[in-house]
């Protein structure tokens, strides 16, 4: 049987550069797949139910809590986010490799509840880098743009509480930098414990 696939947390400030790096780590690599969050907050232009994100009314998101279907959930500048749970579990009992875009406060609930987790902090080159392209993205007011930076002081706070810290300067680079800590983290032991077992029942059959 296939061992678990990983649970991989990508966060980032807002302009970080996620949404990109995503993108062509799943046209690449075919072992990842992508979890579809739930929100509160109104489709941008071009977005659709379903693809980006479950766009759902407060009332449906809370149901969602009730009900236990959410992993975490965490409330990011005035609306909900959430990760559903049944998806994700099943995606990882077949050994696919499971990314959440989400932000640090659901980041520690994962780390909490599935301590196997990966959690990848992807950060801008610098402030001003960010800033200009969180602008230049235009799909924001200007107060939505502030809020933004001003939210990113707080999560550079919880930086440390990640396992990797990766700086997203040439897409390609980042890409190919991702994928190899994938790779290595299954190649850490234990999550190779039916591997492990099976040599050294073969090899044992060796001695004399
Ligand atoms: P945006 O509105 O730009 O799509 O997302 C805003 C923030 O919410 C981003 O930092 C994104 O990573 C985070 N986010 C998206 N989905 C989830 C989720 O399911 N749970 C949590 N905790 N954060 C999420």
């Amino acid at each position: 049987m296939a061992e678990k696939g990983i649970l991989l947390v990508v966060s980032g400030f807002s302009g970080a550069g996620k949404g990109t790096l995503l993108q062509k780590l799943l046209e690449k690599y075919d072992s990842f797949v992508l979890s579809i969050s739930a929100t509160t907050r109104n489709p941008r232009e071009g977005e659709r139910d379903g693809r980006e994100y479950f766009f759902r009314s407060k009332e449906e998101f809370e149901a969602m809590i009730e009900a236990g279907d959410l992993i975490e959930y965490a409330c990011y500048v005035g609306n909900y986010y959430g990760t559903p749970r049944a998806y994700v579990e099943e995606q990882l009992a077949q050994g696919k490799d499971v990314i959440l875009e989400i932000e640090i406060q659901g980041a520690r609930k994962i780390k909490e509840r599935y301590p196997d987790s990966v959690l990848l902090f992807l950060s801008p080159p610098s402030a001003e880098e960010l800033k200009r392209r969180l602008i230049s993205r235009g799909t924001e007011s200007m107060e939505v743009v502030e809020n933004r930076l001003s939210r990113a002081a707080q999560e550079a706070q919880g930086m440390e509480d990640y396992d990797y810290f990766v700086i997203n300067d040439n897409l390609e680079d980042c890409v190919r930098q991702v994928h190899q800590i994938i790779e290595s983290e299954h190649a850490r032991c234990f999550r190779n414990g039916e591997q492990i077992r099976k040599i050294r029942e073969e090899v044992e059959k060796f001695q004399k």
